[in-house]
């Protein structure tokens, strides 16, 4: 009954987001298809998580390497994949690197090369995003955006690795003009890049927008997007553990 009750929230919650993400990407003269909806799980419990995998998500977030190590074996990953998009020590890559398909939160060469470093021992190879900080803000991870070309071109020539686009979380903004600026701006740096046309570069890719902007990074161009709290309800827990 309770379990039940459950799903069908998730269900719900699932179908009023994606409905959402596709009615402001024809407002934005998009194909919805465009769109990749993310469930990013921190705190959650695996039964949460699969639940919204029931529902029809196909893409989990994960931003702790011990969290994902915990849950990952009651995860049902049949049709599902996992990303990377927390802050990752360079310690951390060879916990993770054989249970994801995408690591978005590359913020330096050091964990490029790492990461690099760790496919050639597993044998296999990964899609990476740049993480941009498009804010400039001290506090957050991923390269300032005037070092963003040069980084790309380096971590580009590093074997097993593909940059296949940018992931970016600005600074929160009460109003959403100011969102929606930084949304546009990480755009125009993703247009850039791609119209450089660097080797084993391909900016298709641009992950951005969370449950409070979603929406303005759809109209600014996110191919996809990041949600916690709409989906899976407020969180809970110590802020340490952040
Ligand atoms: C927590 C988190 C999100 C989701 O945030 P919500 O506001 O709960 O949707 C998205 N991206 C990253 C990198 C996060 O850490």
């Amino acid at each position: 009954m309770m379990e039940n009750h459950c799903c069908e929230q998730a269900a719900r919650r699932v179908e009023t987001i994606r409905k959402n993400i596709d009615k402001t990407a024809v407002e934005a003269q998009r194909d919805p298809a465009e769109v990749r909806l993310m469930a990013v799980t921190k705190t959650r419990t695996a039964e949460e998580v699969n639940e919204v995998i029931a529902a029809g998500i196909d893409l989990l977030g994960e931003n702790r390497a011990q969290e994902l190590c915990a849950r990952y074996e009651q995860y049902d990953l049949d049709r599902c994949e996992i990303h990377f998009i927390g802050r990752l020590q360079t310690n951390k890559v060879r916990q993770i690197i054989d249970k994801v398909t995408m690591i978005e939160s590359v913020d330096s060469e050091r964990l490029a090369q790492e990461i690099s470093r760790q496919c050639r021992k597993h044998g296999i190879e990964m899609d990476i995003l740049l993480e941009v900080n498009i804010g400039e803000e001290e506090s957050k991870g991923g390269f300032p955006q005037n070092e963003l070309e040069e980084a790309a071109r380096r971590i580009a020539q590093l074997p097993g690795l593909h940059i296949k686009g940018l992931m970016a979380i600005p600074p929160i903004e009460d109003e959403e003009e100011k969102a929606r600026a930084y949304f546009a701006a990480t755009k125009r740096i993703f247009i850039d890049i791609k119209h450089k046309n660097i080797d084993n570069v391909s900016m298709e890719i641009l992950s951005m927008g969370m449950s409070g902007d979603y929406s303005q990074a759809i109209l600014e161009g996110s191919t996809q997007v990041r949600i916690g709290t709409a989906l899976f309800g407020p969180r809970n827990y110590p802020a340490a553990q952040l």
